[in-house]
């Protein structure tokens, strides 16, 4: 069979013959609600979540998800309670996916990504390769805010920032830096060598990975219904300076629409951008879809252009699945919520969520799990 000619169907689960029924994977998350329902009532007007504020986010979130519903308990808007409830993470130095602490691009510099999207007001605004500012997503906010614009980059974003008050910081910590100079020493070709007496070949929290992703985010509910989202990151360790990841780009990295629901994705950037990810399982979610089955969706359609273009690319593909990992994460506007992961094995990966039953981590349904055999 041709690349070309695998249709949705053949991506559809590698769960086949692997004993497990995909069906039994899917859960429905949010107590009392009713899987498969659409999120608008009879009438054709949008459904109210049962709940009160709700939020989820990338396992890194934990005290984000808390955070955000503290905030829209005090009636702040569910984009700048996500905003804030990623403050935390943007500023940990131990975090070396986002913000301060982040890793630096192939020359050792940080540049952050990060945008924002309002359900109510269908606004959203982003910075991209942002260097010096610790809090990329609440420049974010400013920008939907404050201009007419989404997008602001570079130098542009960075002077926005000063404009509005933002300290200019150093983002490189020494952690990240001896991390950037190791991985400098490992490429071929040039004359550096590796620290003397040096034989660990990466930092723990890399987990094995040469150049890790990392990102956060989050989306958040309240109580009348209203969403909004955000999606902060260094990006990719060690990119090529002024490479803009799937963070900033609405329908990419992040996505809102108050009659729906609200999605955001982690990991490999590029697959994100490719599938137009986070528009697509909120339109998903709009076409009936639980919001894991939304996630889903928009993994195996990922997995089928990874295979297309594992021709150019082979480390794209591993075996018979993909080779790089990736998650979605889904919030329905009646408070139905749910995530999955590209590859892994089920219940390795995690996602954060917090209701009126507090600030948990849960599991992700993955699209090609690997069972031990
Ligand atoms: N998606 C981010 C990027 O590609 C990185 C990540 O989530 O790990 O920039």
């Amino acid at each position: 069979m041709s690349r070309d000619s695998r249709n949705d169907e053949d991506f559809s689960s590698q769960t086949r013959g692997t004993g497990i029924d995909r069906r039994k994977l899917l859960k429905t998350a949010g107590a009392g609600l009713v899987a498969g329902a659409l999120p608008w009532n009879a009438g054709g007007e949008p459904i109210r979540p049962k709940g009160g504020s709700l939020a989820i986010a990338s396992s890194n979130g934990l005290g984000t998800v808390a955070e955000a519903v503290t905030w829209m308990g005090k009636k702040v808007r569910p984009v700048s309670a996500a905003v804030r409830g990623v403050a935390g993470v943007e500023a940990d130095p131990d975090d070396l996916s986002v913000g301060y602490g982040g890793l630096p691009n192939e020359d050792g510099v940080v540049q952050l990504d990060a945008a924002c999207m309002d359900g109510p007001a269908h606004n959203a605004g982003s910075v991209a390769c942002l260097e010096g500012i610790k809090h990329p997503a609440q420049v974010a906010e400013l920008v939907m805010d404050r201009t007419d614009h989404v997008n602001l980059v570079g130098k542009g974003a960075k002077r926005f920032a000063l404009e509005h008050g933002f300290p200019e910081e150093e983002l490189l910590t020494d952690r990240a830096r001896q991390i950037w100079l190791k991985w400098r020493a490992k490429r071929s070709g040039d004359d550096r060598l590796w620290p003397l007496g040096d034989t660990d070949p990466a930092d723990p929290a890399l987990q094995g990975e040469a150049r890790p992703w990392g990102t956060i985010h989050c989306s958040a509910l309240a109580p009348n219904g209203d969403l909004g989202c955000c999606t902060t990151t260094s990006g990719l360790a060690f990119k090529i300076p002024g490479r803009i990841g799937d963070s900033p780009l609405i329908g990419c990295g992040l996505y809102c629409d108050n009659e729906v629901g609200s999605a955001g994705g982690t990991g490999r950037g590029e697959a994100a951008i490719h599938s137009g990810g986070s528009w697509l399982v909120v339109e998903r979610m709009r076409s009936g879809d639980t919001p894991e089955e939304a996630c889903l969706f928009a993994l195996r359609r990922v997995a089928k252009q990874a295979y297309r273009q594992s021709r150019w690319q082979p480390t794209l593909w591993d075996g018979d699945r993909p080779g790089f990992g990736l998650t979605f994460y889904a919030l329905r506007r009646d408070g139905l919520y749910g995530s999955a992961t590209l590859r892994g094995k089920p219940g390795d990966a995690k996602f954060a969520v917090c209701d009126s039953r507090g600030a948990r981590l849960e599991a992700c349904a993955v699209a090609f799990p690997i069972v031990a055999s």
